[in-house]
């Protein structure tokens, strides 16, 4: 796979796409895209945080959110995240302009078969998925001919706390969004999904799904694979708390990512796995390299390792505000 690209999206808007496009539910606000209603499925802390940031941006009219469970959607509704709670995916897609799916990536599949009956023909479906090749076949298998609707993203944002109650409007400002259209869908509809994660606050960029996939594995999953085996790691030795007491900056820099909720990351390596499992060889034969000269006390070349490495590390600046999810 070679090196991902990104391409950061030029868009225009006129009111007339849009109106052409995502149907007579669509219009503008101050040159702002608007829908009549927004449904969230799964309402957690991106489904969450998208509801809160779409309410600012006076992204959508009406709110409605299903969640697996009717507790998640209650305390969503008191905490003003949604106006309005469905008891089935189905029935939250009912008259929707805007579907976003914010659930675990391996659920993406179920939850697109419980609504392609439902889902109107003119609406514009999202999800926020950390794995886009999954679930760009989950859109192919479960939509078919509605695949067309179905434009997959990534906000590159998140803390390491799952649940509504962490949800915040502001989660994505300033925040990458990747953007993976499908070879279905129009470039007019990619552009209005673009425009749905700039109106919220995101800086979009737009790859394939496979690129995203690839690029991820190496900047994000496996990062997380290596900070969850060092903790444990760590942990199992008979010192290990007491070591634990003694960590400092140092640890704690390296270990935030270990913080991740266990299910979401199972998910993601799971969904991903072939990626990471490549970058995890590419880890190890690193690794090795440096064990080796150490084993042979050539600590020049140890050295001479790590500043390259150190100098990699000066030289990179963070694309947006933090780029720093779980
Ligand atoms: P979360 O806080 O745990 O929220 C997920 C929500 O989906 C929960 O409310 C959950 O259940 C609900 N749910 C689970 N399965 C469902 C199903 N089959 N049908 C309907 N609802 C279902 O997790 P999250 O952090 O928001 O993650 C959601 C998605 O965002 C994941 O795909 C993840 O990869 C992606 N993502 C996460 C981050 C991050 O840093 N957290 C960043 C970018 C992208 P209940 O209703 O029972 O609570």
């Amino acid at each position: 796979m070679p090196p991902a690209s990104l391409r950061c999206a030029r868009i225009s808007r006129t009111t007339e796409r849009m109106d052409t496009v995502i149907g007579a539910g669509a219009d503008e606000t101050q040159g702002a895209v608007q829908f009549e209603r927004l449904a969230v499925l799964g309402c957690g802390l991106i489904g969450g945080s998208f509801a809160l940031a779409a309410r600012r941006a006076n992204l959508a009219k009406h709110i409605v959110g299903y969640s697996k469970s009717p507790s998640t959607t209650r305390l969503a509704l008191r905490r003003g995240v949604i106006d309005e709670e469905a008891d089935s995916a189905l029935r939250a897609v009912n008259g929707a302009d805007l579907v976003v799916l914010a659930v675990p990536v391996v659920s993406t599949a179920d939850l697109l078969k419980q609504i392609r009956h439902g889902v109107e023909s003119h609406a514009l479906i999202m999800d926020v998925g950390s794995t886009k090749a999954n679930v760009a076949h989950a859109a192919a298998a479960q939509l078919g001919s509605r695949q067309s609707q179905f434009v997959p993203c990534h906000p590159i944002a998140g803390k390491e706390k799952s649940g509504v109650q962490f949800a915040e409007a502001g989660l994505f400002d300033g925040r990458r969004v990747v953007v993976t259209p499908l070879a279905a869908n129009s470039s007019d509809l990619v552009d209005i999904a673009i425009q749905v994660w700039e109106g919220i606050g995101g800086i979009v960029s737009v790859m394939a799904p496979e690129e995203h996939d690839a690029a991820f594995a190496a900047v994000s999953h496996l990062p997380h694979l290596l900070a969850f085996a060092y903790v444990y790691a760590l942990s199992s030795q008979p010192q290990g708390s007491a070591y634990l007491q003694l960590a400092g900056p140092g640890f704690r820099d390296f270990s935030r990512i270990a913080g991740g909720d266990p299910h979401m990351w199972r998910d993601i390596l799971q969904a991903n796995r072939d990626e990471v499992l490549r970058q995890l060889q590419l880890y190890k034969q690193a690794l090795a390299g440096f064990e080796a000269q150490a084993r042979q006390g050539n600590w020049t070349a140890v050295e001479a390792l790590i500043r390259r490495a150190s100098q990699i590390r000066h030289g990179w600046a963070a694309p947006t505000q933090a780029d720093d999810e779980t």
